[in-house]
């Protein structure tokens, strides 16, 4: 691959630090989650790239044993956010229709990497994950920044009634109502029981819930099985029959 090829999406979100103590993007198909290309793009060398096994669950863990012998480094564990306080680690995460988040602390020096998927959503990985930066660093909510990139929409993701009330129930709505702006679905038009839901709304309107400013969460806009040019579908491509569709990712890192 040369140097630079394809899409790295920088969230406006990161920008203000002076320094450019962070840096965290999104990359669309091309790179999608090549190694290398990314790993020049966060300007980390060597390169410490951390990246957990990723299996649906609401699980975070805390990536703090990262160690310069990569002979010493063990598998990578199942999980689906990773949060850290050292520098010059990277974390990321896989996508292709569920939601990257990326999330940074300037007064901790926290990053974090989320992986949101219907299944996640439901089961509130991202507050887990702000939960978990409060509780094992002292991060207050308010000072939390998040970045939640390119995932499927409600133009295009259609589900069952009951993924719906799982994923309303995950937003808070209820519990802190003046948070809530509503649009995270559409009722079907025609089909009867069904639904489109909007996986980063339901996410931005979970991370309010736990607190963290309208201001400090930046959305991307952009439906992932809209933009074929740009990013990989799962609902798009297992359609038109890919047994295989690609992925792309979100990634940061702390550099001082
Ligand atoms: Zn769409």
């Amino acid at each position: 691959m040369t140097e630079r090829e394809g899409l790295f999406l920088y969230p406006e979100i990161f920008f203000p630090f002076p320094g450019g103590k962070v840096r965290a993007f999104f990359t669309g198909k091309i790179p999608g989650v090549d190694r290398e290309a990314v790993c020049r793009e966060l300007e980390a060398s060597p390169c410490k790239l951390f990246m957990p096994v990723q299996k649906h669950t609401s699980d975070v863990i805390v990536y703090e044993d990262c160690t310069d012998d990569e002979a010493a480094i063990p598998p990578p564990p199942e999980a689906d956010a990773v949060i850290t306080a050292k520098t010059g680690v990277a974390l990321g995460i896989m996508v292709a229709d569920c939601v990257p988040a990326l999330l940074y602390d300037e007064k901790t020096g926290v990053i974090g990497a989320v992986h949101a998927g219907w299944r996640g959503t439901a089961k509130g990985i991202l507050a887990n994950t702000i939960e978990k930066m409060i509780a094992a660093f002292g991060s207050r909510s308010r000072d939390i920044r998040i970045a939640i990139g390119p995932a499927i929409r409600k133009c295009c993701y259609e589900v069952d009634l009951d993924v719906l009330k799982q994923i309303e129930a995950s937003t808070g709505a209820g519990k802190n109502k003046k948070n809530m702006t509503g649009g995270i679905f559409l009722e079907h038009p025609v089909k009867g029981p069904k639904a489109y839901i909007d996986l980063p709304e339901a996410n931005r309107q979970q991370a309010m819930a736990c607190g963290v400013k309208a201001e400090n969460i930046w959305l991307s806009g952009m439906c992932t099985s809209c933009l074929p040019e740009k990013f990989n579908s799962y609902r798009r491509e297992f359609r038109l029959g890919s047994k295989a569709p690609g992925r792309q990712g979100g990634f940061i890192i702390r550099h001082s």
